[in-house]
């Protein structure tokens, strides 16, 4: 199991610097005054990445744990709230919003193309009595894009707090917080990151702050509460002992993505090959447009199993990739070239894996995926 190549779009390849950053000795982190001063290092490490001056939290817990935090401090019982929909992980917050007593309005879009920021605002000019709106950045099951900037940019005019999932896109496509206006942005620790799955981050901007300070009703969450969270350094207390050993792997993640010059110039140089190659040899993208640089979805070619697929790249050729989710779980194919997965070198492997258990499943291909690859790239 452990000897697989794990092209998924999350969780992702960890570095090895990253796997040694977990075993190191743990001190108390409530005790220890250091540790509170190397956990504010690596929160102004994230402002950095997410180019905001706004708090950034870190929080022991799979990138859900994010968004339902979020949902749980914002929202109160009555809230109206628009749950702008691309897709499985952008109808999924409307979930969280009933669960805290928010009113869901559902705004459709496709599921095959980015969000419309002007269709969004012809909405809004019709109502805009919204408290907040939730949308995503990245739609991993279908690998869709949306623009974070042209949705906010409706929002803000019409004062409606935004919360954008970008636990798939963050560090591996280009995020400006502050310049953007985004309330809150979530992250997780698995995806473009490459730590383990067990971190959730979010930037909250003061106007969210100001939201969740002036509540009426007590937010219904302990774990989830985020108004703790606001004085952590200047009271030197944490709501919760932090889990240190993933955070030591986490801020050396997080080292690395800084000490890397080309980490988003990979992304998109890597991302095009792959959707070219996968097209030139005769498949298809399931996205029209707004293709994440993060992940490729395509469609799976008729007649083929997944579990079978999966089988034979794992039994023959240690590669793993991802089917989708939901709706989409038997037609679509994913191959996650996030964080330490987007290197030309694994990719390739990847596709030669792909290529070769295609062909054994009977799809015909143009040519071989790994060798339009290895021209894309050129
Ligand atoms: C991965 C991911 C999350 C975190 O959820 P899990 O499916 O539990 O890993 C949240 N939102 C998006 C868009 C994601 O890709």
């Amino acid at each position: 199991m452990n000897d697989l190549l794990i092209m998924t779009p999350g969780p992702t390849e960890i570095a090895e610097n990253v796997r040694k950053a977990m075993a190191q000795p743990i001190t108390n982190p409530d005790l220890d005054p250091e540790f509170f001063d190397f956990y504010a290092e690596m929160v102004s490490k994230l402002q950095t990445i997410l180019d905001t001056e706004n708090d950034v939290i870190v929080m022991s817990g799979e990138g859900i744990l994010g968004l339902e935090s979020a949902c749980a401090s914002l929202i109160e019982p009555g809230d109206r709230v628009l749950v702008i929909d691309n897709g499985i992980f952008g109808r999924g917050f409307a979930d969280f919003v009933r669960l805290y007593g928010g009113e869901v309005d559902l705004v459709e879009f496709p599921d095959d193309r980015p969000v419309d920021a002007m269709k969004l605002e012809e909405i809004l000019k019709e109502d805009s009595d919204y408290k907040l709106a939730t949308f995503v950045h990245c739609e991993t099951p279908t690998g869709i894009l949306n623009s974070v900037k042209e949705i906010t940019e409706v929002l803000n005019r019409y004062d409606i707090l935004s919360v954008v999932d970008s636990v798939s896109a963050v560090g591996g496509v280009p995020v400006e917080v502050d310049n953007w206006g985004v309330d809150i942005l979530l992250g997780g620790s698995q995806k473009c990151f490459s730590a383990p799955p067990g971190i959730t981050f979010m930037s909250v901007s003061e106007d969210a702050w100001k939201m969740i300070n002036n509540r009426e009703t007590e937010v219904h969450g302990y774990y989830l509460n985020l108004i703790p969270w606001q004085n952590w350094y200047e009271d030197k207390k944490f709501p919760y002992t932090q889990a240190i050993s993933d955070i030591y792997a986490f801020d050396q993640a997080l080292d690395n993505w800084l000490g890397d010059g080309n980490v988003l110039l990979r992304h998109a140089e890597n991302a095009e090959a792959v959707r070219n190659t996968l097209k030139r040899a005769g498949l298809e993208l399931f996205a029209k447009d707004g293709h994440s640089d993060t992940v490729t979805a395509f469609k799976k070619p008729f007649g083929v199993d997944y579990a079978e697929l999966n089988q034979i790249m794992a039994d023959k050729y240690k590669v793993m990739i991802a089917s989708s989710v939901g709706r989409y779980s038997e037609d679509i194919l994913r191959i996650g070239h996030m964080g330490e997965n987007c290197h030309e070198g694994k990719i390739y492997i990847t596709l030669k894996a792909l290529d070769r258990t295609l062909r054994e499943l009977g799809v015909d291909l143009k040519e071989e995926l790994q060798l339009i690859f290895a021209k894309e790239l050129v």
